[in-house]
């Protein structure tokens, strides 16, 4: 076979998706991985089994429940909404893009905060919708008026909050995701507010969620469950919302198993409390002993934190953390970010090998 050069493709992409770079994240095979997000922890093994019951009645043969109608009750009684207000799909990305199908695409926008969580950004790209960037202050905070003014001249369909932010941690004030809203309805816009850590943070907006707002939530099995691997995830927003959402998922996007892996997991309810619990404990401690060290930090509402060593090169500090077995975002050459690294919160013995290590290297 002759090779084929696949700079010179006979069949051309849409030009817009042929200049754009892919999502990475880089993973390396190293003792401790400190890099996304995930839970440090396993689910508990009795989900495992519960998990393996649930397996002998998935029925193979048929397509699944294409409604997902139990796994959207359970989670809707979680979040004491009605059921349909929640819509599910294969992770909370998943999510996102339905989202931008439905309500972006050509001649509309989405407005974004920068530094925030890049895919949304990127599925904005992907689906044919104008990114609009506003930026958050030094601390990463936001500022409502600024936030408001951009708004009102951009006028776009969708505008992305992400609270707690990846990758600052940032919780935005439960004021500021109101006045958000307030612009999003008077311009005729939705507010996304993604909650992927929600359950490390100190509030939601889901109380704000009804049928006259134009706000969807959206929150993953991914970092509280434990459960990356599954790739499920949700939002809860209005009803009229999850019904334009549904037209444009993939028929059966949810398959058999993974409805009732999320129902299983709903009956650990208070086990994952517990891991979140000692997460934020864990995160605390962290936060504290990096206090101690020549580092900036930032205030987090998740389960990681992002931190600047100070007078030292980011991305070397990263290589050398690497050289000692232990991963974290190197987040250093991201816009706005100038040298950060941003470490999730892992077990006890997994942080004290970071500290160890950063120790180390910062002396
Ligand atoms: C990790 C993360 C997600 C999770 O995406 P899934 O597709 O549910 O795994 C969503 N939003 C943000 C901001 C994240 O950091």
């Amino acid at each position: 076979m002759t090779p084929v050069d696949a700079t010179a493709g006979l069949v051309r992409p849409r030009d817009d998706i042929a200049l754009m770079a892919g999502y990475h994240s880089p993973q390396l095979d190293v003792a401790v991985r400190l890099n996304t997000n995930e839970s440090p922890l396993p689910p508990p093994a009795a989900f495992a089994d519960a998990v393996a019951a649930a397996t002998r009645s998935v029925v193979w043969n048929r397509y699944p429940d294409r409604q997902a109608a139990e796994l959207r009750s359970r989670i809707a009684a979680r979040h004491g909404v009605a059921p349909d207000q929640v819509f599910a799909a294969n992770g909370s990305n998943e999510v996102l893009q339905c989202l931008l199908l439905a309500y972006g695409g050509p001649g509309r926008s989405a407005v974004v905060f920068e530094p925030t969580y890049a895919l949304h950004s990127h599925l904005a790209r992907v689906t044919g919708t104008a990114v609009v960037e506003g930026e958050r202050g030094e601390d990463f905070t936001l500022d409502p008026d600024a936030a408001e003014a951009l708004m009102d001249s951009a006028r776009p369909a969708v505008t992305f909050l992400c609270s707690p932010n990846n990758p600052s941690g940032t919780v935005e004030p439960r004021s500021v995701v109101a006045s958000l809203l307030d612009t999003a309805a008077s311009t005729s816009g939705l507010l996304c507010v993604d909650e992927a850590y929600a359950e490390f943070a100190p509030h939601s907006a889901l109380d704000f969620v009804d049928d006259e707002t134009p706000l969807a939530v959206t929150r993953t099995y991914s970092k509280t469950w434990a459960m990356a691997g599954a790739r499920l995830g949700y939002l809860v927003g209005p009803a009229w919302l999850v019904a334009e959402l549904e037209k444009v998922a993939l028929p059966y996007h949810l398959d058999a198993l993974k409805q009732a892996v999320g129902i299983t997991a709903l009956e650990f309810v208070d086990d994952m409390q517990a891991r979140v619990g000692a997460i934020v404990a864990e995160r605390t401690r962290l936060a504290d002993r990096l206090g101690g060290l020549p580092v900036d930090v930032w205030p987090s509402g998740a389960n990681f934190v992002l931190m600047r060593p100070r007078g030292r090169d980011g991305a070397d500090v990263w290589k050398q953390l690497v050289d000692r077995s232990v991963l974290v975002r190197n987040c250093s050459s991201w816009p706005r970010l100038d040298g950060c690294l941003r470490v999730t919160v892992g077990t006890r013995q997994e942080d004290d090998r970071f500290l160890a290590a950063l120790e180390e290297i910062l002396a």
